[in-house]
């Protein structure tokens, strides 16, 4: 998730702007949760020298926080016109339209917020109008790359203006803020044109159906798809909301050409196997995407049979691994032929390798280079290329990390409270805290309650009541555990002088050692173990 503040002025005065307020997905690791987003406390506490956000482009990493923060901050909200498009169609969608007032602006953009002058630069992306930010103050410049690449056929949108960036750079950069997501790879991306030319081959080729999976703001790919289908003498079909939501945008904007052929799920199963392509939602297995449930025959309308084809037009994310696996392997047991990157050139990334990392150095040449958006390892990939590159200053800052740019030498000068607040159902659970990790030991080896009613003098009164969730029914002897912990909580018990028992604690936690001793030695796992006692 990114987000990043820019700040100017004496501590106590400080003013800041914000650049972007994403979030990320939760993966198999944070069982029931779905987003985690920003820990936001450091700048909402101080939410009155907030003088702006500028969002740089439409993914969700960038501004998928917007609708479930910005009530907690309430600053003029900046965005060029397909990113405040997007935004507003999520509104709509909630019934949240009129919550969240947008500054549209256009891009290129010029614009004093408090006391930042930012102008927005094009960079091309995989995604419409993603946009650098050149942000000056009083002490100096900043250039904050946004996500970028260089692709001189983007396909669809604006090429990294390298004009505009080379004269920037004549006119002085004190730091660059600079995307790593790729600095660990060598030379220069493919161009997205690369990728439409080898779409339009396969598909012009293929003998059955064909669906086409990409991430759904990937404008760019959607179009190439949609062009390629066009030219095969096929009908498109988009699949799944997120997908249709971002075409409409993308027709609203400009970005997409209002004259395609467009088809619904309703028309699919009326159409000649040869003569239509489908665009589908999914391309991360989730599960209840489109493509999962085309892969499972649970979808109402649209099928795939032996012989059809599906392309996966995107990378898989870090931790969506199995999950995307499996879908493959689901499509595979139907017949359907899969086509992923490793086959054919049919994606590629939206981030700058490091040949264009170098160039992008060239042309500012920053006094400081900062690397943002990665991985440890990905940030340190970047300061390195930036040192081997010749540049003079290089800082490395972590989530939190605060760092002074002007007066220089750039560098770390403390800690911001900054982390994670996992959405747990409707509820922010801070990182660290307890449900998940008890979700976690729960998945491991399930969980024992144990319930005892003892008398005065005593002597259980009444069956103890057990109940296991998640753990096996027998023993590899084939006894039942219920029995195993059964004995286990009787042995406990008898241990204990009969004087000693009205000590609820003492007999509770007695129990619940000797049940959890009992199950590892059967079962070589040691379980929670709950022990209500209830003297009468
Ligand atoms: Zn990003
Ligand atoms: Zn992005």
């Amino acid at each position: 998730m990114n987000l990043y503040l820019y700040g100017f002025g004496p501590t106590r005065k400080r003013r800041w702007l914000m650049v972007d307020l994403g979030l990320t997905f939760a993966g198999p690791a944070d069982p029931g949760i779905d987003v985690i987003l920003p820990d936001i406390r450091f700048i909402e506490e101080q939410r009155d020298n907030l003088a702006g956000i500028v969002l740089t482009h439409a993914h969700e990493d960038h501004f998928g926080a917007v609708i479930s923060l910005w009530p907690r901050l309430r600053a003029s909200l900046y965005a060029t016109p397909f990113t405040a498009a997007l935004l507003r169609a999520k509104l709509i969608e909630l019934g949240l339209e009129n919550d969240i007032p947008i500054e549209e602006i256009p891009v290129r953009a010029k614009l004093d917020i408090g006391p930042f002058h930012v102008e927005l630069v094009d960079m091309a992306h995989s995604i419409p109008e993603s946009n650098g930010l050149l942000i000056q103050t009083g002490l100096g410049s900043a250039f904050h790359t946004s996500d970028w690449k260089l692709d001189p056929t983007p396909v669809v949108g604006a090429a990294t203006d390298e004009k505009r960036l080379r004269k920037i750079g004549e006119e002085g950069v004190d730091a660059l803020i600079c995307d790593s997501t790729n600095a660990m790879r060598d030379g220069l991306s493919p161009s997205e044109a690369d990728v439409a030319k080898s779409l339009g081959d396969i598909i012009a080729n293929a003998p059955h159906r064909v669906a086409v999976t990409a991430f759904a703001s990937n404008v760019a790919r959607l179009r190439s798809a949609m062009d390629a289908a066009v030219a095969a003498d096929r009908h498109i079909v988009i699949v799944g909301r997120a997908m249709k939501r971002v075409v409409q945008v993308a027709q609203e904007t400009g970005y997409l050409p209002s004259g395609y052929d467009i088809l619904t799920e309703d028309d699919y199963g009326h159409l000649p196997r040869e003569k239509v392509m489908a665009l589908c939602t999914g391309s991360q297995g989730e599960g209840r995407a489109a493509l999962a449930r085309i892969a499972a025959a649970n979808h109402p309308r649209v099928s795939l049979t032996r012989g059809d084809m599906v392309l996966f037009s995107s990378r898989t994310i870090p931790g969506n691994e199995k999950a995307v696996g499996k879908l493959q392997n689901n499509l595979v047991d139907m017949g359907v032929n899969v086509l992923t990157d490793r086959d054919a050139l049919i994606h590629v990334s939206g981030h700058p390798r490091r040949g264009e990392l170098e160039k992008l150095y060239s042309w500012l040449k920053p006094g400081t280079v900062i690397p943002m958006h990665g991985e440890a390892c990905h940030l340190e990939a970047q300061a390195n290329l930036a040192r081997n590159f010749g540049v003079k200053s290089v800082v490395t800052p972590r989530n939190g990390s605060l760092v002074r740019l002007n007066p220089g030498p750039a560098e770390i000068i403390g800690k911001a409270l900054a982390g994670r607040v996992y959405m747990d159902g409707r509820l922010p659970v801070l990182s660290g805290d307890g449900p998940i990790e008890d979700r976690r030991r729960l998945s491991f080896a399930g969980a024992v309650a144990v319930s005892l009613v003892l008398s005065s003098k005593g002597d259980i009164v009444a069956d103890p009541q057990i109940t296991m969730i998640g753990i096996p029914a027998t023993t590899v002897n084939g006894n039942l555990f219920a029995d195993v912990i059964m004995q286990a909580l009787h042995g406990a018990l008898d241990g204990i002088p009969r004087p000693r028992r009205r000590d609820a604690a003492l007999v509770a936690e007695a129990v619940r050692r000797a049940v959890r001793a009992e199950m590892r030695s059967h079962w070589g796992k040691k379980p929670p173990c709950s022990v209500m006692v209830t003297s009468v």
